[in-house]
């Protein structure tokens, strides 16, 4: 990790908190998915561990040269935990969180520090987070635990008030252009494109321009345009009938989101008044909910399709 990009706030504080030996038991990072949150952990990682960083360094990610910070990139640090869902589970267990604590009370085996990283932390079960309070209010000596999450409300709150939290903010759409522009090829003509369905999150990015699905996803935009312009049942069925097959429901879910955020900021800057956000933030929610229910559960997705482009039709004020 060569340099973090956007995010100069926290990582000024960061690196002050560093340079002055100043620093917590625990972090939480929160903000938006995709912004860099669990980049600056691992960082905060690696300059902790770091064997060769002068006191008066102004980089908050190691000296990206010594065994240990080679180590933190491989993810094979003695000293650095780091705790996620496990494949195919929805929650973060209780066992995982106890071996976190039992690794945290070990002394360092080749650092000043132990460090454990926890992404997405609102995904810890009831027993795990009560487990990880324990180690929060007794935290091991030479111990830094730092908490990554988009959702922070989702956290106990007396979890939150033991962490020194660092809220992070969207990235910028030059900064986000700066990450992808390292990290792909793409043409001048498909920026606007992927920052549009991407709103700063550099994982979607990363994985919606590595899968191709720019093309897709403006072909499936102008269908929706054409069928909310015109309306007419028959076409609905059409449509929705040509976007329930597997491959496309996940981009329909991506072209659907993005057509709703578009129409909620319309209305908000429109002079239609609250009711109009209102019904927006409404067909929002109800499309969310029914794309998470064909994605979980073997349903026909063609219906599920049909019933979300009525109440977006009907509320765009169209007659079917
Ligand atoms: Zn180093």
């Amino acid at each position: 990790m060569n340099e973090i990009v956007g995010h100069r706030e926290i990582v000024r504080g960061l690196q002050a908190g560093l340079q002055a030996g100043n620093l917590s038991h625990a972090y939480l990072f929160t903000g938006p998915e995709g912004v860099g949150k669990a980049t600056v952990a691992r960082a905060l990682a690696q300059a902790l561990l770091c064997q060769d960083t002068p006191k008066d360094s102004a980089t908050v990610t190691g000296c990206l040269r010594c065994s240990s910070c080679h180590k933190v990139v491989m993810c094979c640090h003695p000293d650095l935990i780091g705790v996620e869902m496990a494949e195919k589970k929805t929650r973060i267990a209780v066992d995982q969180i106890r071996e976190l604590a039992r690794f945290l009370s070990l002394t360092p085996m080749e650092s000043p520090w132990k460090v454990a990283i926890i992404d997405d932390a609102a995904t810890m079960n009831p027993a795990a987070a009560n487990a990880l309070l324990k180690t929060l209010e007794e935290p091991p000596a030479q111990s830094i635990l730092i908490l990554v999450t988009s959702r922070p409300g989702m956290l106990l709150a007396t979890i939150r008030s033991r962490c020194v939290i660092y809220p992070f903010n969207a990235l910028s759409k030059e900064d986000f252009f700066r990450i992808l522009a390292d990290k792909t090829s793409l043409k001048d003509t498909e920026w606007d494109g992927v920052w549009h369905y991407s709103e700063g999150n550099v994982g979607f990015g990363l994985n919606f321009v590595a899968g191709g699905q720019l093309d897709e996803c403006s072909r499936l935009h102008d269908e929706l345009r054409e069928l909310m312009t015109h309306g007419g049942l028959a076409r609905l069925c059409d449509v929705a009938e040509h976007w329930s097959k597997e491959e496309r429901f996940a981009l329909a879910r991506t072209v659907v989101g993005r057509w709703l955020v578009d129409r909620v900021r319309e209305s908000v800057r429109s002079d239609s008044g609250a009711g109009g956000v209102r019904a927006w933030l409404a067909v929002e929610a109800f499309a969310r909910e029914v794309f998470a229910r064909g994605e979980t559960f073997n349903v026909n997705k063609r219906y599920l399709l049909e019933g979300i482009f009525i109440k977006m039709i009907r509320t765009s004020g169209a007659s079917l």
